[in-house]
């Protein structure tokens, strides 16, 4: 297809030559190494050090949150936050169709049930608008909150979560939570660095998630951490990471069933000298952006995405929007960069698409299933941009 033959040749045009690309490679080459090096030299590798606790106060420094607590990965992060806002087992959770899995898993982690809602093609992420109309005709409010009448179950949590870095439209989101009694987790597990409003994405609900996972803007090899502006929440998010034990010099006394997700010191160690960099790698996400939205601007049939409107977007992934929702020519444009080896990338199959959710509740998906067919994510290294 002519339009796979320009999308190469103009990404060839602009990107280095010689070696396959991936779609997202971490940077390092700042304090990484020597921290490390200090964990191993120390002993201090596993679930106790001081890298812990400096990663959980510069997460929190650099958000805006009161506080941070650093988890194993961002879906255990996620699973304790959907705990936190109080989700049960056998209530609904609203969850963009168009997310990462995890998202989902950790709705279902919780013994509830995930309800998919639809994006808007401004952002990528949730629409509170498209939400509200479906709120209305769907639910009652009642002493314990949102009922979903066709199910008769309680509608307990909302999950915006901020793709490829891009801000939620949070001011409506906010508002609609407040009228129906809906606590709201954000799953920022790609969005550190971006401000909706000037404010930290992650720091909106009551409590957010973020990933470390080698493939976001900063990486701890693998760990997550939640965000909370209520000091108790974190502190109780801390004790049920760290299996529920109560302090003490010898004795093992837990005081109740908790979860092992604490990060270990080693990776703790390597997220602290990555976060020292955070505004550098947003700075080259955005040049990189820049670069691509000029590379791109004037080629018919796509459309570089753009961050929306009061947000500052970390750019986590670039991605284009093919102008006709064809799947065909969408895996020409996958195939041909993956021949020049670009390796480019779809979006997330649809959750409401994969077997495993099929069968779960959900609204009408028609601006998920049209951008599911158009987004080609690009290239988006650090390391790309100078
Ligand atoms: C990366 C990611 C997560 C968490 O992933 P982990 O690999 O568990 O750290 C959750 N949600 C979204 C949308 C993500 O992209």
């Amino acid at each position: 297809m002519e339009i796979a033959r320009d999308i190469v040749d103009r990404l060839r045009s602009m990107l280095p030559a010689g070696r396959p690309l991936a779609l997202h490679e971490p940077l390092f080459g700042g304090n990484e190494w020597r921290y490390v090096k200090e964990c191993i030299d120390t002993g201090w590798v596993s679930s106790v050090g001081s890298y812990v606790d400096r990663f959980e106060r510069d997460l929190a420094r650099y958000t805006g949150a009161r506080a941070a607590v650093a988890t194993v990965n961002g879906t255990a992060a996620l699973h304790i936050a959907l705990n936190m806002a109080g989700v049960e087992a056998g209530d609904e959770v609203l969850v963009p169709a168009l997310t990462f899995v995890a998202t989902a898993n950790a709705v279902s982690h919780c013994g509830a049930h995930p309800h998919f809602v639809e994006v808007s093609e401004k952002s990528l992420g949730l629409d509170p608008h498209r939400l509200r109309s479906h709120l209305e005709a769907l639910c009652e409010r009642g002493e314990r909150g949102c009922l979903n009448r066709e199910t008769g179950r309680r509608i307990a949590a909302v999950v915006p979560m901020h793709t490829f870095g891009h801000p939620v439209e949070m001011t409506p989101l906010m508002a609609l939570c407040e009228e129906y009694g809906i606590a709201m987790v954000e799953d920022a597990a790609e969005s550190l660095g971006s401000l909706y409003n000037g404010l930290h994405t992650g720091t909106f609900g009551k409590v957010g998630a973020l990933s470390f996972n080698g493939n976001k803007i900063i990486t701890s090899g693998a760990g997550g951490a939640l965000l909370s502006n209520d000091e108790a929440l974190a502190r109780r998010a801390k004790h049920l990471t760290t299996t529920a034990k109560l302090p003490h010099a010898w004795e093992f006394v837990h005081d109740e069933v908790a979860y092992n997700y604490r990060l270990p010191n080693l990776n703790a160690a390597l997220g602290v000298a990555q976060l020292e960099r955070i505004e550098e790698f947003v700075a080259r996400k955005r040049r990189l952006a820049a670069a691509y939205q000029e590379l791109f601007a004037d080629l018919p049939g796509v459309i570089p995405f753009h961050e929306p409107e009061g947000a500052r977007s970390n750019y986590w992934l670039n991605c284009l929007l093919l102008d006709r929702a064809d799947g065909e020519m969408r895996d020409a444009v996958l195939r041909a960069t993956h021949e020049e080896g670009l390796l480019t990338r779809p979006a997330w199959r649809l959750m409401h698409r994969l077997p495993i959710y099929g069968h779960c509740p959900r609204m009408e998906l028609p601006v998920a299933e049209d951008l599911e067919a158009r987004i080609v994510c690009l290239p988006s290294s650090v390391g790309l941009a100078a």
